[in-house]
């Protein structure tokens, strides 16, 4: 998708902080951090949000979540646990029109509704 900074990222057109990656899914560190661990988890496949997706699609629903798990066991998230935002919208706060789980840990620095 042209002019989708997740898509330019996806494709190496853009720099980030990537820390997971699979067929299906892509996952960087959230460039502005609203917790002490925020890591944005990325179907590769374009879709603006949740609005987006088919009945058909379910494989990707589970590719970002089932990826969710891999990071936080990866970033030893056992003991402290980690939450998953996901927003669908502008009124929701969603600022980037491709599809993107929040996964977050640790000390907050925004309240939850302002991720
Ligand atoms: P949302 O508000 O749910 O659309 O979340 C978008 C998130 O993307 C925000 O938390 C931003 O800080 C983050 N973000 C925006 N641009 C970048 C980027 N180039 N690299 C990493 N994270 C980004
Ligand atoms: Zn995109």
């Amino acid at each position: 998708m042209e002019n989708c900074i997740f898509c330019k990222i996806i494709n190496r057109e853009m720099p980030s902080d990537i820390i997971y990656e699979n067929e299906q899914v892509i996952a960087f560190k959230d460039i502005h951090p609203k917790a002490e661990v925020h890591v944005l988890i990325v179907p590769k496949k374009h879709r603006a949000n949740l609005n987006e997706i088919d009945d058909n699609e379910k494989e990707l629903l589970a590719a970002i979540f089932l990826a969710a798990k891999q990071i936080a066991q990866q970033l030893n998230l056992g003991a402290q646990g980690y939450k998953l935002v996901l927003n669908v919208g502008r009124g929701a706060g969603q600022v980037i029109d491709h599809l993107h789980l929040h996964l977050l840990s640790g000390t907050y620095n925004r309240p939850l509704n302002e991720i």
